[in-house]
């Protein structure tokens, strides 16, 4: 993301959000704007900028997630952390799970837990999921651990249950078409009652990409447009002008399979671990019939799926 678009977003937000209050019946992890990414300490300058304009235009910051991928030397970590806490951040979240673990050594994600706790205390360290450290810590601290090692230790059932219910893993990427079989997969039919009006309209949770597209709630791959003037956005926005995303909020995923069967999508024969699962392999079809459609976006969710 460029500085000049992300200040023109923070700009725009400041605009539709102008007497914003974290709503007290809401989990606090969606609660104001959180700076993500990917790991958004890769461009540390850029996420600095970031907090200090967010606080210059009295929006109300959430919290910085970080994977700790780059917590290797304890001044830098400290220093890093020190700044965004002096420019107005009072949260982190520190990503911890078996999946972030595959790549990045638990003793990275326990430095950064230690650092955060001394520069901005106890209550304001959120550690997402706490309860992976010990059964990390269990296996190895030093060395990043592939998946494969905790189906060796616990067996494909049990790792399954660790990885899904555990993490409680939506299948909205990769993961149904990786991981799926460690877990009970059903017919697309048993998905028919579920159409996706709250995640898409009403969940109130949102993000927004380097590209300019508007995903709603945890939907990769799903873009309601691109943001240029988010005022105008929400004014002219129009359901009927996004063919896949109105069949998505009326009929869910299964009225989009149905749709697009009739273009020769083929169900897999193994089924779905959830819903998302298979709004995913509808939309991978679709995307490859219709390769220019704006919804389905950034074309590079589609690339990178299998
Ligand atoms: S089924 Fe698709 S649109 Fe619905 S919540 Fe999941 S990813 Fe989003």
């Amino acid at each position: 993301m460029n500085q000049e678009y992300l200040d023109s977003l923070l700009k725009e937000i400041k605009k539709v959000w102008k007497n914003y209050h974290p709503p007290r019946n809401k989990n606090i992890l969606f609660h104001g704007i959180h700076f993500a990414g990917g790991e958004p300490f890769l461009n540390f300058p850029l996420l600095l900028h970031a907090v200090k304009r967010a606080k210059e235009l009295d929006l109300y910051i959430g919290y910085v997630e970080t994977n700790a991928s780059w917590c290797i030397n304890r001044e830098d970590v400290h220093e890093k952390f020190y700044l965004l806490k002096s420019a107005g951040l009072s949260k982190i979240f520190i990503s911890c799970s078996p999946f972030h673990t595959e790549r990045i050594p638990l003793k990275r994600t326990l430095l950064a837990i230690e650092v955060a706790l001394e520069v901005f205390g106890k209550e304001n360290v959120i550690v997402y999921m706490e309860h992976f450290l010990p059964k990390i810590a269990k296996i190895d601290i030093e060395n990043p651990i592939p998946l494969e090692k905790w189906i060796e230790i616990y067996g494909e059932k049990a790792a399954g249950y660790i990885f899904w219910e555990g993490y409680a893993l939506i299948p909205g990427g990769r993961s149904g078409f990786h991981l799926g079989h460690l877990f009970p997969r059903y017919p697309a039919e048993v998905f028919r009652e579920e159409n996706c009006k709250f995640e898409i309209l009403e969940s109130q949770h949102a993000h927004f990409d380097l590209y300019g597209n508007y995903i709603p709630y945890f939907c990769g791959g799903v873009s309601l447009g691109k943001i240029e003037d988010l005022e105008e956005f929400y004014k002219n926005f129009d359901l009927e002008k996004l063919p896949f995303i109105k069949i998505l909020v009326e009929e869910g995923p299964y009225g989009l399979s149905k749709y697009a069967q009739k273009l020769g999508f083929k169900e897999s024969k193994d089924g779905y671990v959830g819903k998302c699962h298979l709004c995913v392999d509808v939309r991978k079809f679709l995307n490859d019939v219709f390769p220019y459609s704006q919804e389905l976006n950034p074309k590079d969710f589609y690339r990178f799926l299998f």
